[in-house]
């Protein structure tokens, strides 16, 4: 039997899955009955072949087969996963890669399927990326080096968000590596048709540092070269705008104001911005109605358990009362939040922040006496 399994494994490297399929078949012929994980191993070989093949109703019956035999066993339904996804049955191929996920947790390969699958139902595409892990890597030089670790240590998200099925997306708050950045979307094959900036300080949209690390002569790369370069539209709040055209020096033909409440659409997704004053004049949020919950890009308004700096020059403590309990706290309760930095994970949601954050009901009066700076 292992000799043929070898014959079979050994086709499958040379492509033959013909001579694949054969070979694994006249194994399981060979094995006794009661070795079961010699067994589905076998069928899960025949249901990759199969798929190989073109023949994904015939995966699927070698997938169950698997299944059968081994019901715990992370790869029957994963291959399972595989048959559903081929045959464009996403619904029994999210379920079927959710328990291979389940099984297997620590398995990227699987949870990458798993949201391909969900993009494939819902047209809906959203990525959120991490310096030194999904951009910010492999500095090229030592200049690189020092903005790639800064961007560590400051923790900005930058999100990609767009629609599945066209492959459109924008990129949100695009700044320390966007050569990373553009790679990132292409090995995704997503093309960048807009940049996104929730308020204009230069760790979200590059350019020159503020003081002292000015002094270094460093620009750090952002929304600029994503203006100039790839010719994207940057879509900014219109009382942020000015600092993008004068210290990003970002061409003025690039830049589309937006209002509050302003829609814009990628694909068919619809991304409808919330202007949110208060850590800057012009910080804006975008807000995106999903199901099973909306979403909020919250850039530096909302953080877990706190909000924004309020002492920086352009801060206005006061707007701030208002951006979060008069444009946030109204949100629904299940909107899962997406905020600029990780500042204790990837995201909250407007009912945790109304318990135990910075959404939590407050007198304006309150908020003023204890946010006195
Ligand atoms: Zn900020």
């Amino acid at each position: 039997m292992e000799d043929l399994k070898a014959a079979g494994n050994d086709a499958v490297h040379n492509g033959n899955y013909l001579a694949a399929l054969d070979f694994y078949k006249q194994a399981i012929d060979a094995v006794e009955e009661n070795k079961v994980d010699d067994l589905a191993a076998l069928h899960s070989n025949c249901s990759f072949a199969h798929l190989k093949l073109g023949q994904s109703q015939e995966a699927l019956v070698e997938a169950d087969l698997v299944v059968a035999l081994k019901t715990n066993w992370s790869k029957g339904y994963f291959r399972r996963g595989e048959a559903y996804f081929a045959l464009k049955d996403y619904y029994n191929a999210e379920r079927a890669y959710a328990k291979a996920s389940e099984l297997s947790p620590d398995d990227t390969s699987i949870k990458k399927k798993l949201t391909l699958t969900q993009e494939a139902m819902t047209g809906f595409y959203f990525r959120q990326l991490l310096p030194g892990r999904d951009f910010c890597k492999n500095a090229s030089d030592f200049i690189e080096q020092q903005i790639f670790s800064s961007a560590v240590q400051m923790q900005n998200y930058i999100y990609l968000v767009g629609d599945a099925k066209t492959r459109e997306a924008v990129v949100v708050d695009a700044a320390w590596d966007v050569k990373g950045i553009k790679a990132y979307a292409a090995g995704e094959n997503i093309n960048l048709v807009g940049a996104v900036v929730t308020h204009y300080h230069f760790d979200h949209t590059g350019g020159v540092p503020p003081p002292p690390f000015d002094a270094f002569g460093i620009k750090v790369p952002g929304i600029r070269e994503l203006a100039v370069e790839d010719k994207l539209p940057v879509y900014v709040n219109k009382n942020d705008a000015k600092t993008l055209l004068t210290a990003n020096e970002v061409p003025s033909d690039a830049i589309v104001e937006l209002e509050d409440s302003a829609v814009i659409t990628v694909g068919t997704i619809k991304l409808q911005f919330i202007h949110t004053p208060g850590h800057t004049p012009g910080s804006q949020c975008m807000y995106i109605q999903r199901s099973p919950q909306d979403m909020l890009l919250s850039g530096d308004t909302l953080f877990i358990g706190s909000c924004g700096r309020l002492d920086l020059p352009d801060c206005d403590t006061k707007a701030m009362y208002t951006s979060l309990q008069k444009k946030l706290a109204v949100l629904p309760d299940s909107t899962r939040v997406y905020p600029g930095h990780n500042y204790g994970g990837p995201y909250t949601s407007i009912g945790d922040e109304k318990k135990t954050g910075f959404l939590r009901p407050i007198s304006e009066k309150e908020w003023l006496k204890r946010n006195r700076l």
